[in-house]
């Protein structure tokens, strides 16, 4: 038997500091004594549930050179969070059961993160035939998604639907027209104007989530519509929510922080599909959080190599890497600058992600996975990239100075990162 103490916690709700005790893989209770085998001083420092990424791509099989499970499952953890859903846009494509296993086999042998697959939709996310997703479930898929590439077919994206309703599970779509969304780097409007790059218009991702909301209506499944970029999107979810669409909505930290005039810098670091838009839609994707139209933040971690990102704006690939900055970032720039209470802000990394998946909420009370992450919400430090563990050692928010640094974080029990 493992038992571990968390000294001098300070826990959501809690006027007085508290010790939280871990007993093997699971929560034991507060301030309950006896001998313990660890002890971590939290020294006052928040306590709460690790994080839930919903979108994490951790680019391995295939593409280790960007990122690994080891590497990015480190990253999470290190970011605070103890569970991450992995995008199947790896090489080969997890579109067979034999390797969501695998993934499975090699991120419990890590012991960092905890890893929940997703699967693709298509096979080979080529958009034409779908994969057998009562196989792939039952190999350990919690989610379908060609994330990385819109489904085009209307019809195969019914189908999917019509399918997933009846296992339960859910289905992630990317949604951006492909047609209108044609070769634009960076949004449309006055700045791609101004700067002459092609621009990617808001009506692209509308007019998917439109249809991919329609679908979810007609057919029942639970459709999680990933990173939503812009007030036209969130607008036309809040009305589908409201006919009883059983749609869901994720925004990301970057599409919430930084707007199309970054891309003034012709700096590639900025290029992320969707693409970051106005400050009028950064405004917007605030206040939906404030009012809860959105239900999680995912990261979309999508990390590349430096010579990748150092390619001219028409050549780099889409993607940012934020896994290590998420809490941070977003801690300073909306609950510090009293967008949104703390409370709120966690929901998004916790009990809002769960709930998309139909996941237990995460807690710390008795009997709950010992899966936790202790934040200093006091001392301000720079993004320092070169310091990440994810391989993509770049950041667009290089220097900025955060609150919110995640310390410690404990999966199972025991301590992996931080
Ligand atoms: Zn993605």
């Amino acid at each position: 038997m493992s038992r571990t103490i968390i000294t001098n916690a300070r826990l959501i709700g809690e006027q007085s500091l508290a010790d939280l005790y871990l007993k093997d893989s699971l929560i034991e209770g507060v301030n309950l004594g006896g001998e313990v085998s660890h002890t971590f001083d939290a020294a006052g420092k928040l306590v709460t549930p690790a994080f839930i990424d919903l979108h994490t791509h951790l680019r391995e099989p295939g593409q280790e050179v960007k990122e690994d499970l080891a590497s990015g499952l480190a990253a999470a953890a290190a970011g605070g969070y103890g569970t991450v859903v992995s995008m199947a846009n790896t090489d080969p494509v997890i579109d067979d059961p034999g390797l969501v296993t695998d993934l499975l086999a090699k991120a419990e042998r890590l012991g960092l993160a905890r890893l929940r697959p997703a699967a693709a939709l298509s096979r080979g996310l080529k958009g034409a035939q779908l994969t057998d997703f009562a196989a792939l479930q039952a190999a350990g898929a919690v989610m379908l998604t060609d994330d990385g590439i819109p489904v085009a077919d209307g019809h195969l994206l019914r189908r999917a639907c019509e399918y997933a309703a009846e296992l339960g599970l859910v289905i992630q779509t990317h949604s951006e027209e492909p047609s209108l969304r044609q070769d634009g780097v960076m949004n449309e409007g006055t700045v791609s104007q101004r700067l002459g790059l092609p621009g990617n218009p808001v009506q692209a991702e509308a007019v998917m989530v439109y249809r991919d909301c329609e679908l979810a209506l007609m057919t029942g499944a639970r459709v999680h519509i990933a990173h939503v970029s812009s007030r036209r999107g969130l607008q036309l979810i809040e009305w589908f929510k409201a006919q009883g669409a059983p749609v869901t909505a994720e925004v990301t930290p970057h599409h919430l922080t930084l707007t199309d005039e970054t891309l003034g810098a012709f700096d590639p670091i900025y290029k992320v599909a969707p693409p970051l838009r106005t400050a009028e839609d950064v405004a917007y994707l605030r206040g939906a959080l404030a009012r809860a139209v959105v239900d999680s933040i995912g990261t979309d971690h999508a990390p590349h190599t430096r010579a990748e990102k150092d390619l001219d704006l028409l050549q780099a690939p889409s993607g940012i890497a934020n896994l290590e900055v998420a809490f941070p970032l977003l801690y300073t720039k909306l609950v510090l600058d009293g967008v949104l209470t703390l409370t709120d802000l966690l929901h998004y990394f916790q009990s809002g992600p769960a709930k998309v998946m139909g996941w237990p909420a995460p807690s710390l009370a008795p009997g709950a996975p010992a899966d936790l992450t202790v934040i200093d919400l006091e001392s301000a430090r720079p993004v320092t990239p070169s310091a990440f563990q994810s391989k993509a050692k770049f950041s667009p928010w290089d220097g900025w100075q955060l609150q919110g640094w995640p310390v410690a974080t404990f999966v199972r029990g025991r301590r992996v990162g931080s």
